[in-house]
């Protein structure tokens, strides 16, 4: 394994949930790091691999007060990685898949600190396959896009082109949708998507409570308002989501 030095930052990915899926790099990192920034996807079952000294910095939202600023965990980081510490920045997922990662390493670029990149399963990815759902396969689609349901404002982004998406693309992995899965359907459903087609909401993914719900462009957001779904939750539109009736080994094991 690389040398982890002081005074250099790892931005790692965690994967979705299930700390079996960290990357030996990442183990490498949580267990050598003097500090870890961690975000709020990111479990106590993770974080306990920390060295019993490490000093656990929680970066995410807490109790609906608002998330820090970017700037001030990017200025943590730099200060932290200034005073000589081992920096692990640690977070859910990819941290260059809807993870700002990449806003991070500039900056630690500009400021001359070392750094390494270490890549984690998405939950886009990932959080598929423990949901029985393969991203692609050659029967059903060959092209996959992951989007944003999400902007900074907390909007479904108004950038999106629903008819490019609706066209070109038959696999739909939405990540940070479901406040505005409606609006999402709707969308999709306009730009001439069949209502009828299948749509997989997949919460806390690849953790002990993982939730399937299985509906279609049409019902999915009813269904979701009629459930007890909680969030980090993925929106799976597409033929891919019929292979979790086959495919679903969490629920057969
Ligand atoms: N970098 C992360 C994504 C961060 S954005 C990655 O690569 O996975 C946060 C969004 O990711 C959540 O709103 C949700 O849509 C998705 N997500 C992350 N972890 C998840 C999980 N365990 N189960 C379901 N969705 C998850």
């Amino acid at each position: 394994m690389p040398d982890f030095e002081p005074g250099s930052v790892w931005v790692a990915g965690a994967g979705p949930g299930d700390p079996g899926l960290l990357s030996l790099l990442a183990l490498h990192g949580i267990q050598n790091a003097d500090v870890i920034v961690y975000d709020a996807l990111v479990g106590d079952d993770i974080l306990e691999f920390a060295a019993g000294n490490a000093e656990l910095e929680y970066a995410g939202k807490r109790g609906g007060k608002p998330s820090p600023k970017q700037n001030d965990i990017t200025d943590r980081l730099v200060a932290l990685a200034r005073a000589g510490k081992r920096v692990l920045r640690l977070k859910g997922g990819d941290p260059f898949v809807f993870g700002r990662g990449a806003e991070e390493c500039l900056r630690l670029a500009k400021e001359n600190i070392i750094f390494r990149i270490v890549p984690g399963i998405t939950a886009g990815i990932g959080g598929l396959a423990y949901a029985g759902i393969p991203t692609t396969t050659r029967g059903t689609n060959s092209a996959v896009t992951f989007i944003t349901g999400h902007n900074a404002n907390g909007e479904v982004p108004d950038d999106i082109n629903w008819q490019a998406l609706a066209d070109g693309s038959p696999a739909l992995i939405f990540f940070m949708g479901m406040a505005h899965i409606g609006q999402i359907s709707e969308q999709l459903i306009k730009a001439g998507r069949l209502a009828t087609e299948p749509v997989a909401i997949i919460c806390k993914a690849t953790m002990p409570n993982q939730q399937v719900l299985i509906s279609n462009l049409q019902n999915c957001a009813g269904d979701v308002l009629a459930s007890d779904l909680i969030p980090p939750a993925l929106i799976v539109v597409g033929e891919i989501v019929n292979f979790h009736e086959q495919l679903d080994w969490i629920t057969s094991e």
